[in-house]
């Protein structure tokens, strides 16, 4: 099975990681989309994104990384995926996630989103945290990959 697993994923970090890692266990197939919106400014490009997306699920098999602009359910037609993956790491998160999976529902009922719950360890991991920390130089090397770690630390040196 192909599971579309879409986000911003600005920067990728060690939860968005496991999910895959998982979401490549159980599916077999994993399509993660960065998806490009307009109305959110990302720290990083599109394709600087893409790029440490792909470099960090090199090993994992049956990942392939695309940048996508619009409607999740119709990058996941345009795909042939057969399932939409989300994760959840707090109840924060289902409120919004629940409104984000009805709202995919609504438009394209043949999809269902998957929810895998966050690694307790990694319950607290998110892309603002991570940059947030990184903004007041600190210890960012058991959140995001190396090279991750080295172009936040950059972006907040020059
Ligand atoms: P979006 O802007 O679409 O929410 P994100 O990159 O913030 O994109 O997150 C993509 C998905 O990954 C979301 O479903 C989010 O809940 C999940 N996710 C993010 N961080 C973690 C984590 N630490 N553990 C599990 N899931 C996570």
């Amino acid at each position: 099975m192909k599971a579309l697993y879409p986000g911003s994923f600005d920067p990728l970090t060690f939860g968005h990681l496991d999910l895959i890692q998982r979401g490549s266990d159980l599916f077999g197939e994993v399509l993660i989309a960065v998806l490009e919106n307009p109305s959110k400014k990302a720290t990083f490009s599109c394709e600087r994104r893409l790029e440490h997306i792909k470099n960090a699920t090199r090993d994992i098999p049956g990942c392939r990384t695309i940048a996508f602009k619009g409607l999740t359910v119709d990058c996941a037609r345009e795909h042939n995926a057969d399932l939409i993956l989300r994760g959840l790491r707090a109840m924060s998160d289902f409120e919004y996630e629940l409104q984000v999976a009805h709202t995919n529902r609504s438009l394209n009922n043949q999809y269902e989103t998957i929810f895998l719950a966050t690694e307790t360890h990694h319950s607290f991991l998110s892309s603002s945290v991570v940059k947030e920390v990184a903004r007041f130089g600190g210890e960012i090397r058991h959140m995001v990959p190396e090279f991750i770690a080295k172009d936040l630390i950059a972006l907040n040196t020059n």
